[in-house]
């Protein structure tokens, strides 16, 4: 977990080759569904470019539906989902289900001011349609007013590990894998 601009996307891919299970990303399946045009695509294409979260029903079921493929049989890492408390009910029941649960909750922690530029400069690179100065500014708000609280939830089930998002990708990559070591993650 981690705002928009923390690093989760980069961090999540250097978590799933470190434990050799697949990144799940919902930002990621919604973007192809949006380029390949699909119907999920065009019903998603404006609320992730005003800012907005989906709604539960959708990623829930998008959720389900990848975490149901072979490859998660061993594990998976979730990147950007939970996003709201529906979400972190539907997982906690879904895993409970299956007679798993989570190993741990990472959350990248970078000051806002930081964030704003890193997602600027993305814009450059990536062009992603969410990353404009408004829409920036509204997905900060939504993660802040919707998901950090979600951050409670995990700390209560004593499976939070904080990492400081700032510096280089290898210093925070670094930071993430003696903090997951500490927590005795493998
Ligand atoms: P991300 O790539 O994780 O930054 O996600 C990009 C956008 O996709 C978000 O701003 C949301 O509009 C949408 N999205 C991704 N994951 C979720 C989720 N778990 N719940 C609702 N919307 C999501």
């Amino acid at each position: 977990m981690g705002a928009p601009g923390s690093g989760k996307g980069t961090q999540a891919s250097a978590l799933a080759e470190r434990y050799g299970i697949p990144a799940i990303s919902t930002g990621d399946i919604f973007r192809a569904n949006i380029k390949q045009g699909t119907e999920l695509g065009q019903q998603v294409q404006a609320i992730i470019e005003a800012g907005e979260y989906v709604s539960d029903e959708i990623t829930e079921a998008i959720v389900a539906d990848r975490l149901g493929q072979d490859d998660c049989a061993h594990g998976f890492l979730l990147d950007g989902f939970p996003r709201t408390m529906s979400q972190v009910h539907f997982l906690d029941r879904y895993l409970q289900a299956e007679s798993t649960g989570l190993d741990a909750v990472v959350s990248l922690q970078v000051n806002p001011d930081a964030l704003v530029d890193r997602l600027l400069d993305r814009a450059q690179v990536e062009g992603r349609g969410d990353d404009t100065e408004d829409t920036i500014r509204r997905r900060m708000e939504v993660y802040a007013g919707q998901t950090a609280p979600l951050l409670y939830h995990y700390e209560n089930q004593g499976i939070l590990v904080e990492v400081d998002g700032t510096g280089t990708v290898e210093e925070v990559r670094q930071r993430m894998f003696a903090a997951l070591d500490r927590q005795s993650v493998n």
